[in-house]
């Protein structure tokens, strides 16, 4: 199982780090904002019971506070249209298949 998982972090950084170098124009890693949002999406993960993990897309029990689950969502949303129109459509994928 703890494959899946990492899996699943190294795509969250992928994701938010390419929404902070676009939306919020970081030169270096992230901003404050986005960095909080990382260390929040990877506890989650972290602290997930489901065995297999479900992509959290399909998850029915949505662990995520309200205020988190909407930034994600917004990230997933411009990094995946980000991707689908540059051409990374493997990270799509990835994201999609993640357990
Ligand atoms: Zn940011």
């Amino acid at each position: 199982m703890g494959d899946g998982k990492e899996v699943y972090k190294q795509t969250l950084q992928r994701f938010i780090g390419l929404y902070c170098r676009k939306k919020h124009l970081s030169k270096q890693g992230l901003c404050p904002d986005c960095q909080d949002l990382l260390q929040y999406a990877v506890q989650r993960t972290d602290a997930c019971r489901q065995d297999p993990k479900p992509p959290c897309k399909f998850c029915p029990i949505h662990c995520y506070a309200p205020s988190y689950r909407q930034k994600i969502r917004q990230v997933m949303r411009y990094s995946g249209l980000y991707m689908i129109l540059h051409g990374r459509l493997d990270w799509l994928v990835k994201y999609l298949l993640a357990r």
